[in-house]
């Protein structure tokens, strides 16, 4: 492999890019950088079911603890991305049924992939993202009762002060009979989620839960904390049902739960 001994080299030189560059830059120079890269690591090791790309391994990727083979490089995809688009395909009428859905911080490999489908009625939503239709607090959405058929909102929770709040209104603006996705990050040694309202400066924060913006780190409770504010669960963790092999081709994650939370049509 002439490579091998330039990957330790390359490995770090993306690990300064992403550390250092600001992510509206990332998102500018990802184009020429995933033709670039997609060439580089081609093979058929590992598989992406975001763009479909087949590549001898993925990149390394993390913002303060570097993970070695996770980053897809054509779509910039992660384990928990890979994750959500396995079950959405293999669990769910997304790609074929006519559903309103709302996207909540939509992820860069996402966005164009799903506005492009034309069975969405597509909305993205964040608090200050340039690439969300509607600016708005995951907390206080200016929607009516009942008007989504999925909401999708990953990796936000753990960044919302409240976010029970947040969830009690995802429950709010979703139709009866449809279902949210709210991934979070997950140290699933912890049986409750661990938070604590005197733990408030970011270097702190980091300390106790992984990011300096981060409120809380959730453990093995949180599908409790979505069902008190509402939301019922059909099935388990998505990630119980996939076997080995496809967990090592996908590189998904093993330390999140991936599951929908359903707004029943008839509560009770
Ligand atoms: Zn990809």
């Amino acid at each position: 492999m002439p490579f091998t001994s330039e990957l330790p080299k390359m490995k770090k030189a993306v690990a300064i890019l992403l550390n250092t560059l600001p992510r509206p830059w990332l998102i500018r120079i990802s184009r020429p950088l995933m033709k670039l890269t997609s060439v580089f690591f081609h093979g058929n090791k590992v598989g992406c079911p975001v763009c479909g790309g087949r590549f001898s391994r993925f990149l390394p990727y993390g913002y303060n603890v570097i993970r070695k083979g996770v980053l897809c490089p054509r779509c910039f995809s992660l384990e928990r991305h890979r994750l959500l688009w396995l079950f959405l395909q293999n669990k769910t009428r997304f790609f074929s049924d006519p559903l309103k859905v709302l996207h909540i911080a939509p992820e860069q490999c996402f966005y164009k992939r799903f506005r492009s489908l034309d069975n969405l009625d597509y909305t993205t939503a964040d608090l200050e993202s340039p690439l969300a239709d509607i600016k708005l607090d995951v907390q206080e959405m200016p929607f009516d009762h009942n008007t989504f058929d999925i909401v999708i909102c990953n990796h936000v929770l753990e960044h919302v002060p409240d976010d029970r709040k947040a969830i009690r209104e995802i429950f709010r603006v979703l139709k009866p009979g449809g279902f949210a996705i709210m991934q979070v990050p997950m140290d699933l040694s912890l049986q409750k989620t661990y938070e604590d309202p005197d733990i408030v400066l970011p270097q702190d924060r980091e300390k106790h839960f992984r990011q300096k913006d981060h409120y809380r780190l959730y453990g093995r409770d949180y599908p409790d904390r979505i069902k008190e504010c509402g939301f019922v669960i059909h099935n388990g963790n998505y990630l119980d049902q996939l076997d080995n092999e496809t967990i090592q081709r996908y590189r998904l994650p093993m330390d999140e739960y991936m599951m929908a939370f359903y707004k029943e049509v008839n509560p009770g």
